[in-house]
C-alpha cells in the first residue's frame, strides 16, 4: 500500500534548537497511528510538517505526492491532510455551531448545497447535529472539540492529525472526543494521527511513534512498546493503568496475563477462577 503521507529525512530548524534531526515515516490510509514522547521531543513540530504549517529545513514531506514546499499545492494538501488543536477555543469563529463547520469547506468553494450537506454529516459523525443552532460560546471543552473536528471533516481530509485534542478537557469531554476520533477511524476507515500524554489512548492505535529529542526512537505497535519498561523509562513516558495493575498482579504472584484495555484485564481475571 501507498502511502498518503511520507516524510523522507526531515530536519527542522528553530533558529539554534534543533527540534526534528532527520524523520522519515509514512501514514497510511485507514491506520491509527499515535505519537508519543516527552515535552519538547519534536511531536508538535512533526505534527505541522504534515501538512505545511512548517517546513523542512531539509528532507522532504509529500502528500499524495504533492511536495510541502510547492507553494501552489498548499491548499490541496489542507485539504487532504486535516489538523486538530489542543485549545477548541482558538479553533472556532463563527456564531453559531453550523456556520462554524461550514467556514472549511466555504473557503475551499465547495457549492453550497454541498456545503450544507457535508455540515449535517460532520456534526453527526461526531453526534453533534442537535447542537447545530447553538452558539459555540455555550459549549463544553468536549463539545467545542468535537465542533472542531466537524469542521476539518466538513473538508473531507483523508487524514485527521490532532495534537494533543484532550489536553485541556475533563474526563468526559475527553470520553467524547476519543469516542468520536474511534469512530472516524473504525467506522469511516479515516487515517488518524493522535499526539497525545494519554496512555490509555495510545492503545487504542495500531502503531506508535515514539520520539526523542526530535528523534524517532521506535515505531512499533503499542504494546511492544509497553512491554519495554526501560525504553518507557528513558522516554519519560507512564504505562496504560490496566497495563500496570496487571504488571503489579503478577508482582504479587498472581499468574495473570497481562492486559492493555479494561475488556483485556477483564477476560484474564476471569481466566484465573
Ligand atoms: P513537543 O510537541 O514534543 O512538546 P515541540 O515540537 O513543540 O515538542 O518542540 C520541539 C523543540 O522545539 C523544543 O525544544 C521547543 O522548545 C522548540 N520549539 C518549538 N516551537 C518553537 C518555536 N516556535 N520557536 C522556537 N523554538 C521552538
Ligand atoms: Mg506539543
Amino acid at each position: 500500500m501507498q502511502p498518503i503521507i511520507e516524510v523522507k529525512d526531515v530536519y527542522h530548524q528553530y533558529g539554534d534548537t534543533e527540534a526534528l534531526c532527520g524523520v522519515s515515516l509514512g501514514i497510511y490510509p485507514g491506520e491509527f497511528l499515535a505519537i508519543v514522547g516527552a515535552n519538547g521531543s519534536g511531536k508538535s513540530t512533526l505534527a505541522r510538517h504534515l501538512n505545511g504549517l512548517l517546513l523542512p529545513s531539509s528532507g522532504e514531506v509529500k502528500v499524495k505526492g504533492f511536495s510541502t514546499q510547492d507553494a501552489d499545492d498548499v491548499w490541496q494538501i489542507r485539504s487532504i491532510v486535516g489538523m486538530v488543536f489542543q485549545n477548541p477555543d482558538n479553533q472556532l469563529v463563527a456564531t453559531t455551531v453550523e456556520e462554524d463547520v461550514a467556514f472549511g469547506p466555504e473557503n475551499l468553494g465547495v457549492p453550497s448545497k454541498e456545503i450544507r450537506k457535508r455540515v449535517d454529516e460532520a456534526l453527526k459523525w461526531v453526534n453533534m447535529y442537535e447542537h447545530r443552532q447553538r452558539s459555540p460560546h455555550q459549549l463544553s471543552g468536549g463539545q467545542k472539540q468535537r465542533v472542531a473536528i466537524a469542521g476539518i471533516l466538513a473538508m473531507h481530509p483523508e487524514v485527521l492529525v490532532l495534537d494533543e485534542p484532550t489536553a485541556m478537557l475533563d474526563p468526559v469531554g475527553r470520553q467524547e472526543v476519543l469516542e468520536a476520533i474511534t469512530y472516524l477511524n473504525k467506522e469511516l476507515k479515516m487515517a488518524v494521527v493522535l499526539i497525545t500524554h494519554h496512555m490509555d489512548e495510545v492503545v487504542l492505535a495500531d502503531r506508535v511513534v515514539a520520539m526523542e529529542k526530535g528523534k524517532i526512537a521506535q515505531i512499533s505497535t503499542p504494546r511492544e512498546l509497553f512491554s519495554q519498561s526501560e525504553l518507557v523509562e528513558r522516554l519519560g513516558l507512564d504505562v496504560p493503568q490496566v497495563f500496570a495493575l496487571s504488571n503489579l498482579l503478577q508482582d504479587y504472584g498472581i499468574k495473570i496475563d497481562v492486559a492493555f484495555n479494561p475488556i483485556e484485564l477483564v477476560n484474564a481475571l476471569c481466566k484465573l477462577s
